[in-house]
């Protein structure tokens, strides 16, 4: 309304996928990283103890002073837990190891599963705080507590899957698992897309997995599949993501793509 401060919300998507190793966080990493590069103000927050989204974004283990354990623990605001990376308007709320106490510390808390949501949505109503675009959470690879708390706060997931035999296995469970999230806890949650990973067009295997994931989820899955390349699984050892180590390689340039289409999805979806 007139006179009112209208302050758009930042679009939270979770990366998930209880599976380990199908390019989570390096989706997370570089998604975020292309985002911040066409002009979004973007926040990855890493949800994953194994802290890897934070390693890859340069912020080692004694620089992380305040995490994600003290926003789901004890209240500490998202805003001051966050980091800016080496990447001009890409911020980091990093984790540790203390986030595999969450879960017992937590469990009795009426709002254990609502804890990430309420601290985004204070985020966004506090004073001073510059205005994220887009908050991307890295889940770690099983459903526990923080994967909730993930799908809680989100608007909807984006399922990295690996191009390998048994890509599909397992995705049946984990759409089951938004729909439970959707039905108890978040109505508007919903599965923004799916990004196939580690592609090897020499490999028949890999040409295999893109058809019939596309044949299963149609639409849902977006038209640019990541290739397997060595920049992109290189760059984490430099604290750097692939698109900073090596813009023109094919995993960045896929990477940019990706990030295209995720902005394009989203005007759909403001626009119905
Ligand atoms: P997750 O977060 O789902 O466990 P990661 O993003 O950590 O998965 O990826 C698992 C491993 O695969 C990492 O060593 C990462 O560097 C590597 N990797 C991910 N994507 C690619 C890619 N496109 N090309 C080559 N290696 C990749
Ligand atoms: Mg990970």
């Amino acid at each position: 309304a007139a006179g009112s401060i209208v302050r758009s919300l930042p679009r939270v998507l979770a990366l998930a996928n209880q599976k380990g190793g199908v390019g989570k966080t390096t989706t997370a990493i570089n998604l975020g990283t292309a985002l911040a590069a066409i002009g979004e103000r973007v926040l990855i927050v890493d949800l994953d103890p194994q802290g890897n989204a934070s390693t890859g974004l340069g912020i080692d283990v004694p620089a992380r002073r305040l995490s994600t354990y003290d926003v789901l623990m004890d209240g500490v605001s998202l805003a001051e837990c966050a980091q800016e990376t080496v990447v001009p308007g890409l911020w980091v709320a990093p984790s540790t190891l203390d986030l595999l106490g969450v879960e017992l510390g937590i469990a009795a808390e009426r709002d254990r599963a609502q804890r990430l949501k309420n601290a985004i949505a204070a985020m966004v109503a506090a004073d001073g705080v510059e205005a994220f675009t887009y908050v991307l959470v890295d889940c770690p690879p099983s459903f526990n507590l923080l994967t909730i708390n993930a799908l809680t706060a989100s608007d909807a997931v984006v399922v990295p899957l690996q191009c390998e035999f048994f890509a599909l296995e397992g995705l049946s469970q984990l759409l089951k698992t938004v729909e439970q999230v959707k039905a108890a806890l978040n109505p508007r949650l919903g599965i923004h897309g799916v990004v196939l990973t580690m592609f090897d067009p020499r490999n028949n295997l890999s040409n295999q997995v893109v058809d019939d994931v596309r044949r299963y989820m149609g639409h849902k899955v977006y038209d640019t599949v990541i290739p397997r390349n060595v920049r992109v699984s290189e760059a984490p050892s430099h604290g750097k993501p692939a698109l900073l180590y090596d813009f023109k390689c094919a995993g960045s340039q896929a990477y940019l793509k990706l990030a295209s289409e995720v902005i394009a999805r989203e005007r759909m979806i403001r626009a119905a």
